[in-house]
């Protein structure tokens, strides 16, 4: 069964691919020739996340699905959340971003945080939605160099050291990305 995966990204792409059975053949936007953005327009992960697997679904008629993730900051109501990727610019600088973040928690003592992802996924027409959550707190300074994006400031609860100081293989067992995806994995394995 043809699923599309509503991102350019064939390294995503590809990491699912081989969590599935064969029977699912995973397709970016690319292998469908579709080049475009799709826009990301809406207030909410959520809404991100439905909006981009709704408009692949219209447009083409096929099984897919689309995620999208923010990092929740409990000081900051939320922020960046949504706003993640672009936190403090469209140039989507994550070492930018993340010096927004550390400014704007200076000198608070709460730094609650966690990232979400929300995968949604259209398969025979139904609509489904998988959360996936990771708490833990934002740390004083930059710590490490895996990962990407707000890696290095981020701490996962019960850990001492930050995603970017992980392995990538050791972060994607429990990552928010990860357990939102095994739960889409748990539905398709059903189908
Ligand atoms: P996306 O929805 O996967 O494109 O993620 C949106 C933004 O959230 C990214 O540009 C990053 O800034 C941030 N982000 C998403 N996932 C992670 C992660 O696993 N670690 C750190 N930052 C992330």
């Amino acid at each position: 069964m043809k699923l599309i995966f509503a991102t350019h990204n064939s390294n995503k792409a590809l990491e699912i691919q081989k969590l599935l059975p064969e029977v699912f053949h995973v397709l970016t936007l690319g292998d469908i020739d579709f080049h475009e953005e799709i826009p990301e327009n809406e207030l909410t992960i959520e809404g991100n996340s439905a909006f981009k697997s709704q408009f692949i679904f219209n447009k083409f008629n096929l099984n897919c699905f689309a995620d999208d993730t923010g990092l929740e900051i409990e000081a900051l109501d939320g922020r960046p959340g949504v706003h993640s990727a672009r936190y403090s610019g469209e140039d989507r600088n994550p070492d930018a971003n993340m010096n927004r973040v550390l400014e704007e928690l200076n000198g608070f003592d709460n730094r609650n945080a966690r990232f979400k992802t929300v995968i949604t996924l259209i398969i025979n027409g139904e609509q489904h939605i998988f959360e996936g959550i990771v708490n833990g707190r934002i740390i004083d300074e930059k710590r490490g160099t895996n990962g990407f994006g707000y890696d290095p400031i981020f701490i996962p609860e019960n850990e001492t050291r930050t995603f970017a100081e992980m392995e990538l293989t050791e972060k994607n067992q429990f990552s928010h990305r990860a357990r939102a995806l095994e739960k889409m994995i748990d539905l398709l394995m059903r189908q």
